[in-house]
């Protein structure tokens, strides 16, 4: 397969192939501050952890859609970054404190709203992530054949509203749209052989295969390349050196196409399915931190059989009630104060937008967390009326068919995922079907 990965505005990836269980369990007794965040992400996990950790009186409730927690780490990092995944034993740490609880299953915003969430709670923390994705706005973007790197990432990840989605990869060429590190996920997820998708590193180092990149996109690179920021630099030095140590021999290939923005998908003669894409080629004015990316002319065909476009997660509203910023796709706030509602708060995706990695989050949500704890102890939250917390919730939830699954029911999940894996050398087999997690986690 070959394989081209196209960065949107300056430059394109090608492949080629030749808790416990602690619901409600006397929580209401603690008479210190009740707090809920929304979401069991990374974000979710680190504000609770620092709110734990900051207050001694402090209870916090974590509500997630899904019967499993951890958001993108299970359902976004890649199989091959299993180091990455080690985060979840902190997580792990975090439900099992005896003021911590998780609610799985709970969709806020249908199941709960936000409002009710803030009758019950003395702060609401908003960690539900970006659940949507951008879409390119292009003619014969929504052709068969072409994906979002959201719904083919959380396909090979198992989440399952996207087990169906079945692309066809027998083809020969794949376009992925965008060079992010999501791109580059999916463009080495595709290019490995499956009994590689462990400890594998760099797409660079992967077997049978060639860079592919254009010679002319790094001559003269020699003087800029001094002046780069050390990480730029380094990356660049790697594509340089996969391109020296190329193997021709190889059956599969990947290359950056640099300068290129998609204009139309180009549909197979029975327009039934998408079949290549036109791309602008693109040229820069100006320079330093001014530099732009702007279209010539120019336009080039690429022959493929699937197109990923890969331009960015995007967080959605969940609750109407709740103020949203549409132009930036985040929950508008100040240092994760959301604006103009009291004792609302929010950290991660949703609050700064879909970029950075884990440790990012992370910062940013102990932020979120210190002004929280500020408001508490300046009184700007008013701890002096008792909230009951969790059990009213749960008395919610209950009248509505709605039942959770606490921390100790996905642990039992957990445990048959992994022993489903056993017999074939993996972690574990991924459960693709709620209907089957709830039947487990309740068994
Ligand atoms: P999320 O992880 O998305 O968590 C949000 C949670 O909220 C989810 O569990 C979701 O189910 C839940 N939720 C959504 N809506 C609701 C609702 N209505 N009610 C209740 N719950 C809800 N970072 C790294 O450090 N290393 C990597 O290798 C890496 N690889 C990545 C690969 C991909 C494909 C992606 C997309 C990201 C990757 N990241 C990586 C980045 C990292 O995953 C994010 O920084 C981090 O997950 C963001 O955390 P979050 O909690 O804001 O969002």
């Amino acid at each position: 397969m070959k394989m081209m990965i196209n960065s949107i505005q300056k430059s394109v990836i090608r492949i080629h192939t030749l808790s416990r269980a602690s619901v409600c369990r006397g929580l209401s007794s603690v008479s210190g501050p009740k707090v809920c965040v929304v979401g069991g992400g990374p974000a979710g996990f680190y504000t609770a952890q620092q709110l734990l950790k900051a207050r001694q009186d402090a209870v916090v409730d974590i509500y997630e859609r899904l019967p499993v927690p951890f958001g993108l780490v299970r359902f976004g990092v890649a199989p091959d970054h299993p180091e990455v995944k080690n985060v979840i034993n902190t997580f792990t740490q975090t439900a099992h404190h005896d003021r911590c609880s998780f609610h799985g299953n709970v969709n806020v915003g249908k199941d709960v709203s936000i409002e009710e969430l803030r009758q019950a709670y003395h702060a609401v923390v908003l960690s539900y992530g970006a659940e949507g994705n951008r879409s390119m706005g292009i003619l014969g973007e929504n052709l068969p054949g072409v994906f979002s790197a959201k719904d083919f990432v959380g396909w090979y990840n198992g989440i399952p509203a996207n087990k169906e989605l079945c692309p066809d990869l027998s083809c020969e060429t794949a376009v992925i749209l965008g060079q992010g590190n999501v791109a580059l996920d999916v463009a080495r997820i595709i290019l490995s052989p499956l009994d590689m998708l462990k400890e594998l590193r760099e797409m660079v180092n992967l077997p049978n295969t060639r860079a592919d990149m254009l010679l002319s996109d790094f001559e003269d690179i020699g003087e800029t390349l001094k002046d780069l920021p050390r990480p730029r630099k380094r990356l660049t030095e790697l594509l340089i050196k996969a391109l020296n140590e190329r193997n021709d021999k190889a059956e599969k290939s990947w290359s950056f196409r640099f300068c290129r923005s998609p204009v139309e998908v180009l549909a197979a003669s029975d327009g039934k399915r998408a079949a290549g894409i036109r791309l602008a080629v693109n040229k820069l004015e100006g320079s330093g931190e001014s530099v732009r990316a702007v279209p010539t002319d120019k336009l080039e065909d690429v022959n493929c059989g699937i197109i990923i476009s890969s331009i960015g997660y995007k967080s959605i509203p969940i609750d109407p009630a709740v103020p949203f910023d549409h132009r930036r796709a985040v929950v508008p706030n100040d240092t994760g104060r959301v604006q103009d509602v009291s004792g609302l708060y929010c950290s991660g995706w949703v609050k700064r937008g879909p970029t950075g990695v884990i440790a990012t989050t992370m910062n940013d949500s102990f932020d979120t967390a210190r002004v929280l704890l500020q408001d508490m102890d300046t009184g700007k939250l008013d701890l002096s009326i008792k909230k009951p917390g969790a059990q009213a919730i749960a008395a919610l939830l209950q009248t509505r068919g709605v039942r959770t699954v606490s921390f100790t029911q996905w642990e039992k999940i957990n445990a048959e995922e992994e022993r489903r894996g056993k017999p074939h050398g993996k972690p574990r087999e991924k459960l693709l079907d709620v209907e089957d997690m709830l039947k487990i986690a309740w068994s």
